[in-house]
């Protein structure tokens, strides 16, 4: 299984991801979730990485890629999320995987506004990465993860101007890149408006024929 979710950020894909991969022997490569991790450590690449994040800029495409195939070489089930966001990195993945690194690409579709609601409310585990939302998924204690008792966080990213950042990024990319999946017969379109647990049943459905 070699999937790819697609689609604004805040539309679901982290957390179809998370509840798709948690029993099964398939790994959620989110690229967003590799690059914190880089920049926690400080490390080169976390350094360069970081300028364009805090802005809500994507991070330049040669060191995404590297990043990436590096991360998956190997891998026989992945999910990825977050990657690729724009048509150069589409087309360095099919390259650098011979044409079999995807086969299947699910688009969350979603309304800007929605996103903005969304984004503007999420709140994310410091130590476990679990994600919550002040209005729709709150925590039973606030503030406090459920899972692991860490802290919840406000993303750097998730404040109104970046977040307006984002999604106009993320628009402008999505055409060419839907293309690119669709012309292959790959692109699998998912109403990312309805309640989590409602698409999580109807991505299920396609793991038996994938
Ligand atoms: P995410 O957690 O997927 O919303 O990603 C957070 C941030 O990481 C994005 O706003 C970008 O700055 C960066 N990022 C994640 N994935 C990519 C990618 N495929 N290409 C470029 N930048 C990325």
């Amino acid at each position: 299984m070699k999937w790819v979710f697609l689609g604004l950020p805040g539309a679901g894909k982290g957390t179809q991801a998370k509840k798709l991969t948690a029993n099964r022997d398939v790994e959620h490569v989110s690229t967003g979730d590799l690059l914190r991790a880089e920049v926690k450590s400080g490390s080169k690449l976390g350094k360069s990485a970081a300028q364009y994040m805090n802005r809500g800029e994507l991070v330049p495409d040669d060191l995404v890629i590297a990043m990436v195939v590096k991360y998956i070489s190997g891998m026989e089930n992945y999910l990825l999320d977050g990657f690729p966001r724009t048509l150069e990195q589409a087309v360095a993945l099919h390259e650098a995987t011979e044409g079999n690194g995807v086969d299947r690409v699910f688009d969350f579709d979603l309304e800007e506004e929605e996103v903005v609601k969304r984004l503007g409310g999420r709140r994310v585990c410091r130590d476990c990465s679990a994600m919550f939302h002040v209005g729709f998924m709150p925590p039973k204690s606030e503030g406090v993860c459920d899972n692991c008792g860490g802290a919840l966080m406000r993303r750097d990213d998730d404040h109104p101007d970046t977040i307006r950042n984002r999604t106009r990024i993320a628009r402008e990319q999505a055409g060419p890149l839907l293309s690119f999946y669709s012309d292959k017969g790959l692109l699998t379109r998912i109403d990312a408006a309805r309640p989590a647990d409602v698409v999580q049943a109807e991505i299920l459905s396609y793991l038996s024929d994938s």
